[in-house]
């Protein structure tokens, strides 16, 4: 949950008003002012009578306690439409905002085995660094991945699976780009040596995914790392192992100009047996071993170090201006970095597709019904009053009928917003998709 405390009070309005109206068939709240609204919310309603009474329909406000994986699905919506404003030369400017060329419309899919809904017909950017939309399919997929090559491996003849930690030291004014480039150099150097192969075969490591993630924290600074699963035989006591990768990756650190600690610089988490356990225990919402990897840069800050995302919320509620300059400096370094990087051959020995982020945010659920097809003027209407998300929680429900309202109870809302004026006067002038971009 954003820290509404620290947020000013417009930001708060525009937030609330934009990320958490839903619709809930079930849930009707007539009364808004009965409505639970986070603290600092209550004295200033304006924002929120207006939608209501002008969308017609039932609608609820989300409080704090409520729904949090309803507010996180919305949220990345939000968090998209800032980073969009900090890159405005990157393909994201156009990510679920473009219909695809000839597409008809803006497809609003309906998925019943999974009570989901998504969009159709939308250009993407398939970014997992910089994306939030993007980032959370991608992120759900690679998440899948790692269960299930974890699961495949565990009942290999009871394979053990571990988890490597290497970090480097650094300080608040490094910059991300040299930190990164020595950090993969150092990488690099432990790896191709003799030395590190021969540990491998020691202790018969057999495969590895290696993710790479990011945080930065006000102490210091950017915290570039990486984690490595390691696929291995059970018998050995890898109780030594730490001590002997610590020993390789200060030698390779060292010769790129890196400094590592005993403390922090390598972690080695032998999770036999529960990182299966982790995944079912927690399951969705928690982090798991498979989340740490997959969902790193979607992860919220730990005490003050900032996941990616989380800089993206403190553009949006802080008065600081530094995060809008650190994440637009994370985007230009992480750009093109690889993400997951399973090794040879695991996923066909795992039996598992190779699929691209481009194919993993273009693929569709089998099961996906049409629930409605947005024209050019309801997506403009969506788009212009930032209800993406919002629209997407109504269609969860899967019917045709209160989706169709909703949505009909936007234009109209739209059409009557004194906020929308240009770009609704651009649409209604059928000045074409691409000059309404709008939210
Ligand atoms: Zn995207």
């Amino acid at each position: 949950m954003p820290d509404y405390s620290r947020m000013e009070q417009d930001n708060v309005n525009s937030y609330v008003a934009s990320a958490i109206i839903r619709v809930a068939q079930d849930r009707v709240i007539s009364d808004v002012a009965s409505a639970t609204l986070p603290p600092s919310v209550g004295s200033d309603a304006s924002v929120f009578e207006a939608a209501p009474a002008a969308l017609g329909i039932h609608t609820i406000y989300a409080s704090a306690s409520s729904s949090r994986e309803a507010l996180s699905r919305v949220e990345k919506w939000e968090l998209q439409a800032v980073a969009r404003r900090l890159l405005p030369a990157e393909r994201l400017r156009v990510c679920c905002i473009s219909v695809v060329p000839d597409a008809p419309g803006v497809k609003v899919l309906h998925s019943p085995s999974r009570s989901s809904a998504h969009y159709g017909g939308l250009m993407r950017c398939s970014s997992v660094w910089v994306c939030p939309v993007c980032s959370a399919k991608i992120s759900e997929v690679r998440r899948g991945e790692l269960e299930r090559v974890i699961g495949w491996w565990r009942g290999c003849d009871d394979g053990l699976v571990a988890m490597v930690t290497l970090t480097v030291s650094h300080g608040r004014h490094d910059d991300l780009g040299a930190l990164l480039a020595a950090l993969r150099r150092a990488f690099r150097s432990m790896t191709g040596s003799r030395r590190y192969k021969a540990l491998f075969e020691d202790y018969g490591v057999a495969h590895t995914v290696r993710g790479l993630e990011v945080t930065w924290g006000y102490d210091n600074g950017w915290h570039p790392h990486l984690h490595i699963l390691l696929f291995m035989v059970p018998e050995l006591n890898i109780d030594s192992m730490e001590d002997e990768i610590f020993a390789m990756w200060s030698a390779a650190a060292g010769r790129v100009g890196l400094v590592i600690d005993r403390k922090h610089g390598v972690k080695l988490q032998a999770t036999t047996g529960a990182i299966g356990d982790y995944v079912s225990k927690y399951g969705k919402g928690k982090w798991s071993a498979a989340d740490e990897l997959a969902r790193a840069n979607s992860k919220r800050g730990r005490g003050d170090r900032f996941a990616p995302f989380d800089l993206l919320r403190q553009v949006a509620f802080s008065r600081e201006s530094q995060f809008a300059d650190l994440f637009v400096e994370y985007a230009r370094v992480f750009k093109g970095q690889r993400h997951l990087v399973f090794s040879k051959n695991l996923r066909a020995a795992a039996s598992l597709l190779d699929k691209t982020d481009e194919q993993i945010v273009d693929e569709l659920h089998e099961d996906a019904v049409l629930l409605a097809l947005l024209g050019e003027r309801e997506w403009a209407a969506v788009r212009g009053l930032g209800l993406r998300g919002q629209v997407l929680e109504v269609a969860r429900a899967g019917d045709k009928a209160v989706l169709g309202d909703y949505v009909d109870a936007v234009v109209a809302l739209w059409l009557t917003s004194p906020r929308t004026t240009q770009s609704r006067l651009e649409v209604l002038r059928g000045a074409g998709r691409q000059a309404a971009v709008l939210d």
